[in-house]
């Protein structure tokens, strides 16, 4: 006979179907053991936006180790946002998260996190992303299958081509032969002269970014007329992000959907960004990781905008968790790892164009 005893310490087991592998599904005595340390990304082109030209990309790559299983994490810096390996350093130092004996309580932990300071939303993403990757480990299951997501409706990613010599332009889309959609950075002088190059080596679709880059809206709007002549798919952050009302007019007389980076962080930016911008694009370093990330597109989809997915300059890290979600998304630029030379990881990879997530547990990367 078994006893009340029995029956409450009898373990739950998830995942791997073998009676011999069983992995036990409990709490340790433990806490979460958060380690951190700086990485430098080295650029395989100088990287050239509307405002900076850069070669270098700093991140902060973090590991929480639990029951002798290991999460990955990552928080990628973009300049404009004000963090840097410091901030996130002091803000990760601040941070006790061996106060936590079960991992999936993620709403409790980043809740905790999130109150810890204000803004640091990459650092934040990195313990976000960190927990996911330990939580799929645990149960022996990738992110996007815990999501109920089906792998095979991921889009195809854009590659980005960024502004450079007619040659170099050149150059890059051969380069580029792999991938289905290209996205330009626009908001300089060359606009047209860009887009006249790329289109005199290829005929495939082109995603336009112009970074805030745009700062009249009649020129916008002539300017996004001439850009759908040339098979240009969106336009993302036109215009500055604080031109609200010009912005708003200009999605609304602009026959290619506006698309919000700038313009957006957090998930109760969703709803500002409507009748604003026709959809949003989610990046885990803004809004704190996979968790809000997941909030913010399904808000999108439910108010009927678009939705897309990208990410920074970062590792297969950060972006493989990105992929998770992203057959939430119609359109994913997700290229960040495709664009250094020293990805210590190796995860999500781009298969005819196309985000092929893999079925490896938590985010799906290894290291090299
Ligand atoms: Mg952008």
């Amino acid at each position: 006979m078994i006893s009340l005893a029995g029956l409450l310490s009898t373990k739950v087991t998830i995942g791997d179907p073998s009676p011999n592998k069983k992995r036990m599904i409990r709490e340790s005595k433990k806490g979460l053991k958060l380690s951190f340390k700086p990485y430098d990304l080295q650029l395989k082109h100088a990287f050239t936006l509307a405002s900076s030209t850069r070669t270098t990309t700093p991140v902060m790559l973090t590991q929480i180790e639990y029951d002798g299983l290991t999460g990955y994490g990552e928080a990628s810096m973009p300049p404009y946002l004000g963090e840097s390996q410091t901030t996130a350093g002091n803000f990760l130092s601040q941070l006790k998260l061996d106060q936590f004996t079960d991992p999936f309580r993620i709403e409790e932990i980043l809740a905790y996190v999130d109150q810890v300071a204000p803004g640091n939303m990459a650092a934040k993403a990195s313990i976000d992303i960190a927990l996911h990757d330990l939580v799929g480990k645990i149960l022996g299951q990738p992110i996007y299958r815990i999501l109920g997501f089906s792998p095979e409706k991921t889009p195809n990613t854009s590659y980005t081509i960024g502004i450079d010599t007619p040659e170099v332009v050149k150059q890059k889309v051969l380069e580029a032969d792999a991938y289905k959609v290209l996205k330009v950075k626009l908001g300089r002088e060359n606009d047209k002269e860009m887009i006249e190059v790329i289109r005199s080596v290829t005929d495939k679709p082109i995603t336009v970014d112009v970074n805030q880059g745009w700062k009249d809206k009649n020129k916008a709007l002539e300017m996004i007329y001439w850009l759908k002549e040339r098979g240009v798919l969106f336009i993302e952050q036109p215009m500055p992000k604080t031109s609200i009302d010009d912005m708003a007019w200009l999605t609304e007389h602009s026959p290619l959907p506006t698309m919000a980076d700038e313009a957006l962080q957090r998930l109760p930016d969703v709803k500002k960004a409507n009748g604003v911008y026709s959809g949003i694009n989610v990046k885990l370093m803004k809004c704190g990781g996979i968790r809000e990330a997941h909030q913010m597109l399904l808000m999108a989809r439910s108010l009927g905008m678009r939705t897309m997915v990208g990410c920074m300059t970062e590792t297969s890290c950060a972006v493989s968790a990105a992929a998770q979600l992203s057959p939430l998304a119609e359109w994913a630029d997700l290229d960040g790892n495709l664009l250094i030379s020293n990805d210590p990881y190796k995860g999500v990879e781009i298969i005819n164009g196309k985000v092929t997530l893999n079925h490896n547990p938590g985010i799906g990367i290894v290291t090299k």
